[in-house]
């Protein structure tokens, strides 16, 4: 088995004997009789480190003890030195004791309970079984803040199962058995069962904000942040915020007034725009169809365009069809795509979705539809222009046989 030092904070290095080393994968394996290093469990991100001269990615917990992943092999019965990356070890205890914090704030609050946490190199989040507003999230921010700047120190202690059973607790880990059941009070605002890291003090988690919040399951899940990545969040707004104000030549506390100014500005355009483009359309639509020559009384109108969106290409193929006995193949070229709308106005026979066959046999494009209507692309290609003569020639002949 493997002596757990990691629970003392003063201890941040030690000595071990090599138990095991085994190869994993393109790594290895080292199994040693006492460790600094925190192996993965409860939530918590595994400690990196060194062992001698080894790298540690990562640290599990088996049931022969700790397992500790290295990129170099090491002597069996030798001892070395263990040390963990203070780093992120500080940065992974942060985020732990402010998840502390923030459920056992959230109970006693809302009576909300904590049924998820996951905590990940660049976030964390926490899931609690009941939605929660916006205004309640906030005063749990406050309330989060408030227990630590009160620095209360954690408190552990170490108890059998008989006595777990007398002492309150907002959670306890389900199954647990033995006299070596670690119980953790945190911040002065939650208990627990417990196998992670803590800060020693609740102020030693520095900030804490909650910097996202979503409905989960019908509960909320919320990510945060503690210590160094808070500050780091809320420096990585603050400057988007300048950088909107630069871009909007404003204050940064009026950027939110300049962006719903220019999105309104912006869906007027748009309105104005669609009527221009609709009357245009409209235009373009009566010059294309005094040029087509009626075919048994229906017009054949193949038209190419360039830089029309597919909701344009359908508006522009209604307008033709609006007006008289007609059917419209029409045509936009954006990049390396040829986009196409088949329509026929009302009284026509000829099936689009039949057209289009043709048209996609015709061009090696890709599409279809339904009798009223067709859509499609093709890869632009040399020559496009005769294939859509081709395709008017086609279209003719098959009104011709209607
Ligand atoms: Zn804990």
């Amino acid at each position: 088995m493997t002596k757990k030092l990691y629970y003392d904070p003063k201890c941040t290095t030690c000595s071990a004997v090599v138990l095991a080393c085994e190869k994993a994968g393109e790594a290895y394996e080292a199994l040693l009789d006492a460790t600094v290093i925190y192996p993965e469990g409860g939530g918590q991100l595994s400690d990196t480190g060194r062992i001698g001269d080894a790298v540690v990615s990562h640290a599990r917990e088996a049931a022969d003890g700790i397992w500790h992943r290295i990129d170099r092999p090491l002597a069996v019965g030798t001892t070395v030195e263990v040390m963990f990356d203070p780093q992120p070890r500080l940065d992974h205890t942060q985020q732990h004791t402010g998840e502390h914090i923030l459920s056992g704030l959230a109970k006693t609050m809302f009576g909300a309970s904590n049924v998820g946490f996951h905590m990940a190199e660049t976030y964390a989040t926490i899931d609690l079984d009941m939605p929660l507003t916006e205004e309640q999230l906030q005063r749990l921010e406050t309330e989060a803040n408030r227990a630590v700047q009160r620095n209360t120190p954690t408190e552990t202690r170490v108890v059998t199962e008989q006595e777990l059973e007398s002492i309150a607790l907002r959670k306890r880990a389900k199954g647990l058995k033995g006299d070596e059941i670690r119980v953790v009070w945190c911040g002065g605002v939650d208990s627990c069962t417990c196998c992670g890291t803590h800060c020693a003090q609740s102020g030693e988690v520095g900030m804490i904000r909650i910097t996202a919040h979503m409905n989960y399951k019908g509960g909320t899940r919320l990510w945060f942040a503690c210590g160094m990545r808070a500050l780091q969040e809320a420096e990585e707004n603050a400057a988007l915020v300048d950088k909107l104000a630069r871009r909007f030549s404003t204050k940064p506390e009026s950027v939110l007034e300049a962006v719903t100014k220019q999105g309104d500005e912006l869906a007027a355009l748009k309105r104005t725009l669609r009527a221009r483009t609709e009357a245009l359309l409209a235009y373009r639509a009566q010059a294309l169809l005094e040029a087509a020559e009626p075919v048994c009384g229906v017009k054949a109108v193949v038209h190419a365009e360039e830089g029309f969106t597919a909701q344009e290409l359908k508006l522009f193929a209604e307008k033709l069809c609006a007006c008289e006995p007609a059917v419209v193949a029409l045509f936009s070229e954006n990049g390396e795509t040829v986009q196409y709308h088949l329509q026929r106005a009302e009284g026509v026979q000829l099936s689009m979705r039949e057209a289009c066959e043709a048209l996609n046999a015709i061009t090696g494009g890709k599409g279809g539809g339904r009798d009223a209507a067709a859509q499609g692309s093709a890869k632009a290609q040399a020559g496009f222009a005769e294939l859509l003569c081709q395709y008017e020639g086609y279209l003719k002949q098959r009104l011709k046989g209607l």
